[in-house]
Protein backbone atom coordinates (compact mmCIF):
# COMPACT_ATOMS: atom_id res chain seq x y z
CA UNK A 1 0.00 0.00 0.00
CA UNK A 2 1.68 3.16 -1.24
CA UNK A 3 2.09 5.74 1.47
CA UNK A 4 0.82 9.15 0.88
CA UNK A 5 4.24 10.77 2.15
CA UNK A 6 3.43 14.12 0.39
CA UNK A 7 0.87 15.00 3.07
CA UNK A 8 3.60 16.10 5.62
CA UNK A 9 5.44 18.93 6.61
CA UNK A 10 8.00 20.09 3.84
CA UNK A 11 10.34 23.17 5.56
CA UNK A 12 10.87 25.29 2.81
CA UNK A 13 14.26 27.00 4.00
CA UNK A 14 16.20 30.16 3.55
CA UNK A 15 19.41 29.17 0.50
CA UNK A 16 21.67 29.67 3.81
CA UNK A 17 20.45 27.84 6.57
CA UNK A 18 21.96 25.04 4.69
CA UNK A 19 24.81 26.42 2.88
CA UNK A 20 26.16 29.20 4.99
CA UNK A 21 28.97 29.69 2.12
CA UNK A 22 26.33 32.03 0.65
CA UNK A 23 26.50 34.49 3.38
CA UNK A 24 28.45 37.50 3.59
CA UNK A 25 31.92 36.88 4.41
CA UNK A 26 32.55 36.58 8.02
CA UNK A 27 29.22 36.32 8.69
CA UNK A 28 28.81 33.35 11.15
CA UNK A 29 26.26 30.16 10.19
CA UNK A 30 23.16 30.05 11.62
CA UNK A 31 22.22 26.27 13.08
CA UNK A 32 19.73 25.02 11.61
CA UNK A 33 18.92 20.84 11.15
CA UNK A 34 15.13 21.03 9.87
CA UNK A 35 13.51 17.11 10.49
CA UNK A 36 11.89 15.76 6.85
CA UNK A 37 11.64 16.79 3.34
CA UNK A 38 13.30 20.41 3.13
CA UNK A 39 13.40 22.71 0.10
CA UNK A 40 15.96 25.01 -0.40
CA UNK A 41 15.33 28.59 -1.94
CA UNK A 42 18.29 30.22 -3.56
CA UNK A 43 20.26 32.54 -2.30
CA UNK A 44 19.18 36.25 -4.36
CA UNK A 45 21.91 38.08 -2.94
CA UNK A 46 24.94 35.53 -3.71
CA UNK A 47 23.13 35.45 -7.37
CA UNK A 48 22.34 39.02 -8.26
CA UNK A 49 25.88 40.00 -6.37
CA UNK A 50 28.34 37.14 -6.10
CA UNK A 51 30.38 35.93 -2.80
CA UNK A 52 32.16 39.29 -2.73
CA UNK A 53 29.75 41.39 -2.26
CA UNK A 54 29.53 44.15 0.77
CA UNK A 55 26.64 44.29 3.79
CA UNK A 56 23.66 45.43 2.36
CA UNK A 57 20.30 46.75 3.88
CA UNK A 58 16.69 46.29 2.68
CA UNK A 59 16.43 49.88 1.37
CA UNK A 60 19.70 49.57 -0.75
CA UNK A 61 17.91 45.95 -2.28
CA UNK A 62 14.54 47.53 -2.71
CA UNK A 63 15.05 48.65 -6.13
CA UNK A 64 12.66 47.93 -9.60
CA UNK A 65 15.71 45.61 -10.84
CA UNK A 66 16.44 43.25 -7.32
CA UNK A 67 12.70 42.48 -6.91
CA UNK A 68 12.37 41.60 -10.36
CA UNK A 69 15.11 39.81 -10.18
CA UNK A 70 13.89 38.06 -6.75
CA UNK A 71 10.42 37.59 -8.92
CA UNK A 72 12.16 35.48 -11.20
CA UNK A 73 13.81 32.97 -9.37
CA UNK A 74 10.96 32.85 -7.02
CA UNK A 75 8.53 31.61 -10.04
CA UNK A 76 9.59 27.87 -9.87
CA UNK A 77 9.58 27.22 -6.85
CA UNK A 78 6.52 28.81 -6.49
CA UNK A 79 5.33 26.64 -9.27
CA UNK A 80 6.62 23.96 -6.93
CA UNK A 81 5.41 24.39 -3.63
CA UNK A 82 1.55 24.99 -5.41
CA UNK A 83 1.83 21.44 -6.51
CA UNK A 84 2.94 20.40 -3.30
CA UNK A 85 0.41 22.07 -1.38
CA UNK A 86 -2.14 21.01 -3.65
CA UNK A 87 -1.19 17.09 -3.15
CA UNK A 88 -1.58 17.75 0.82
CA UNK A 89 1.53 18.65 1.92
CA UNK A 90 1.68 21.44 4.94
CA UNK A 91 4.75 24.16 3.98
CA UNK A 92 6.72 25.87 6.26
CA UNK A 93 8.66 28.64 5.47
CA UNK A 94 11.85 29.38 7.53
CA UNK A 95 13.55 33.06 6.74
CA UNK A 96 16.59 34.11 8.32
CA UNK A 97 15.90 37.19 10.94
CA UNK A 98 17.13 40.50 10.49
CA UNK A 99 18.36 39.82 6.83
CA UNK A 100 17.53 42.25 3.74
CA UNK A 101 16.63 39.99 1.28
CA UNK A 102 15.12 36.21 3.64
CA UNK A 103 14.16 38.14 6.79
CA UNK A 104 9.93 37.14 7.76
CA UNK A 105 9.60 39.52 10.75
CA UNK A 106 12.63 41.70 10.71
CA UNK A 107 14.97 43.05 8.02
CA UNK A 108 17.47 45.52 8.21
CA UNK A 109 17.79 49.34 7.00
CA UNK A 110 20.29 52.19 7.59
CA UNK A 111 23.05 51.89 4.47
CA UNK A 112 22.78 54.69 2.31
CA UNK A 113 25.82 54.46 -0.33
CA UNK A 114 29.02 55.81 -0.53
CA UNK A 115 32.34 54.44 0.02
CA UNK A 116 32.57 51.45 2.66
CA UNK A 117 33.08 52.77 5.84
CA UNK A 118 31.65 50.34 8.59
CA UNK A 119 28.26 52.81 8.90
CA UNK A 120 25.93 51.25 11.11
CA UNK A 121 22.61 49.38 10.36
CA UNK A 122 19.80 48.68 12.57
CA UNK A 123 17.47 45.76 12.56
CA UNK A 124 13.39 47.07 12.13
CA UNK A 125 10.15 45.35 11.99
CA UNK A 126 9.76 44.15 8.29
CA UNK A 127 10.24 40.96 5.71
CA UNK A 128 13.61 40.85 3.28
CA UNK A 129 12.79 41.97 -0.28
CA UNK A 130 13.13 38.43 -1.48
CA UNK A 131 10.67 36.71 1.25
CA UNK A 132 8.09 39.98 1.00
CA UNK A 133 7.93 38.75 -3.35
CA UNK A 134 7.97 34.99 -2.57
CA UNK A 135 5.14 35.22 0.46
CA UNK A 136 3.44 37.70 -1.65
CA UNK A 137 3.31 35.26 -4.47
CA UNK A 138 1.75 32.27 -2.64
CA UNK A 139 -0.85 34.27 -1.38
CA UNK A 140 -1.63 35.11 -4.84
CA UNK A 141 -1.71 31.68 -5.53
CA UNK A 142 -4.01 30.81 -2.33
CA UNK A 143 -1.14 28.74 -1.81
CA UNK A 144 -1.40 28.06 2.28
CA UNK A 145 1.86 28.39 4.52
CA UNK A 146 3.26 29.14 7.43
CA UNK A 147 6.49 30.99 7.61
CA UNK A 148 8.91 32.10 10.45
CA UNK A 149 12.33 32.97 11.00
CA UNK A 150 15.41 31.80 13.17
CA UNK A 151 18.48 33.61 13.58
CA UNK A 152 17.26 36.59 16.48
CA UNK A 153 19.92 38.11 18.19
S1 LIG B 1 19.65 35.45 4.13
FE1 LIG B 1 18.97 35.04 2.04
S2 LIG B 1 20.11 36.48 0.75
FE2 LIG B 1 21.13 36.41 2.74
S3 LIG B 1 22.73 34.88 2.46
FE3 LIG B 1 20.94 33.84 3.32
S4 LIG B 1 19.85 33.04 1.53
FE4 LIG B 1 21.29 34.59 0.81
Amino acid sequence: MPCNCRSEEITVAAHCLLNPLTRVRGLAPVPFQPEGPTVQLPCPEALYLGLERWAVTRNQLDVPQFRRFCRTLIEPYADLLQMLAHEGASLRIVGLAGSPSCGVEMTSSGYTGGLPCGAEHVHVSGRGVFMEELLAELERRGVPFRAEEIGKK
